[in-house]
């Protein structure tokens, strides 16, 4: 049995995770980053769109940049729409490794293709267990994604339930050199009750998919990918006849975690619903919640305390965050919303109308206050 130790032993390495481990890093303290994974971001599904200023801010080069979107175009039952957007798509196997290099670049130390199965929290610090070997440290980071074992064993982060949970199909669509430089978003009931499909494009494929709440998914959801990819008027004629590289599904946490600390344990990224209940998108708000993880851990270590009053400081910062304004009213929005489901097909479509419109009003306003 080996053991080994750390200051903080960080649990996945997607995007909060080696956010955090960069952090930690870069100011001196031990920190191991574990991956299931052969690599980061290798059985990752997401579409891969994200604000342009994460490159820049999270110090990756632009070449791993995919498309530049200009726009998103909403394909409402009662017509189309479409907003100005300044983002890009990347492959997120490309994106998450550089992130997890930048954290090893800062210090962090990393083992791949090590998947933790149990962890203990005692009075003289937390182990995390992998085979017949264990880490000893005096904090755990749960970044393990949405069924993270931080609310399995100890009741903290994402509670994996169907009223909170999206379930979504995607898959990568061949389309060398395609001219698309639009998320598209289609809405209606051969889609999703509660949910959306897309068309998010990169250089040579384009990203398709379909979400659902899953106490709302009412037919197979491949069914409602195939009629996006080969039935739809809009999209049939332009997909029907592309290789489909690869298909797969996965869980969106689509409600913000009651509580994100613990004795010796923090939790971040879609382990703690850091994301976009409407959207479903996370990348940028998970990164945005590791930042504050990594400083308290950082004031943590430096102060040599890890009891859940010290970490409590993690779930202030965070709830007086912007971002967690932004998830919060989003996912009171999608509460009120769903009360109409029953007497109205369109209330899921009717809601993202609404909550375009106020971003593009919100955007407008900040731009105005800016210049
Ligand atoms: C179909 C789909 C499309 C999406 N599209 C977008 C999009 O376009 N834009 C956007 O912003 N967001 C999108 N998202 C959401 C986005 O993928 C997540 O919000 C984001 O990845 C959260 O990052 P994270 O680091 O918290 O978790 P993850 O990226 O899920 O990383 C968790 C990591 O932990 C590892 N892990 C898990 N358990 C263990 C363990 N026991 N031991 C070791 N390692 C472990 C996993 O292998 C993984 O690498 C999409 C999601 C889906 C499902």
């Amino acid at each position: 049995m080996q053991k080994l130790r750390s200051d903080v032993t960080v649990i996945g390495s997607g995007p909060a995770g080696s956010t955090v481990a960069r952090i930690v890093g870069k100011s001196g303290f031990d920190v191991l980053l574990v991956e299931k994974d052969e690599y980061p971001g290798k059985t990752n599904v997401c579409a891969g769109g994200v604000p342009k200023s994460i490159i820049k801010d999270t110090g990756l080069s632009p070449d791993i940049i995919e498309k530049e979107i200009t726009g998103e175009e909403h394909h409402f039952p009662w017509g189309c729409r479409s907003f100005d957007l300044d983002h890009v798509t990347v492959y997120r196997n490309t994106f998450d490794r550089f992130l997890a290099e930048k954290a090893v670049e800062s210090g962090a130390k990393m083992l791949t293709g090590t998947q933790i199965k149990d962890v203990s929290v005692k009075n003289n610090g937390a182990s995390a267990f992998y085979k017949d070997n264990s880490i000893c440290s005096k904090l755990i980071v749960f970044a393990d994604g949405p069924n993270t074992m931080a609310f399995r064993k100890f009741g903290i982060g994402f509670k994996l339930e169907p009223a909170k949970t999206i379930v979504s199909v995607a898959c990568e669509v061949k389309w060398d050199s395609n001219p698309l430089d639009h998320y598209e978003l289609y809405y209606g009931s051969e889609i999703s009750s509660w949910g959306y499909g897309w068309i998010f494009p990169k250089s040579n494929t384009v990203n398709v998919g379909v979400v659902c709440l899953s106490n709302r998914v009412r037919s197979n959801m491949i069914d409602s990918l195939n009629y996006l990819l080969k039935k739809h008027p809009l999209t049939h004629g332009r997909l029907k006849d592309k290789e489909i590289i690869w298909q797969s599904s996965a869980l969106i946490p689509v409600a913000p975690a009651k509580r994100i600390f613990g004795e010796g344990i923090l939790v971040v990224g879609d382990a703690a619903g850091m994301v976009d209940p409407i959207s479903g998108g996370g990348i940028a708000s998970s990164i945005r919640g590791a930042e504050l993880a990594g400083k308290v851990c950082v004031m943590a270590l430096e102060e040599d305390k890890f009891t859940s009053v010290s970490l409590s400081r993690y779930q202030t910062l965070w709830k007086k965050s912007r971002v967690h304004s932004h998830i919060y009213g989003k996912y009171i929005l999608t509460k009120i919303f769903q009360n109409f489901i029953e007497i109205d097909k369109n209330s899921y479509p009717k809601m993202a109308a609404f909550n375009s419109r106020m971003a593009s009003f919100n955007n407008k306003i900040e731009n105005i206050f800016w210049l």
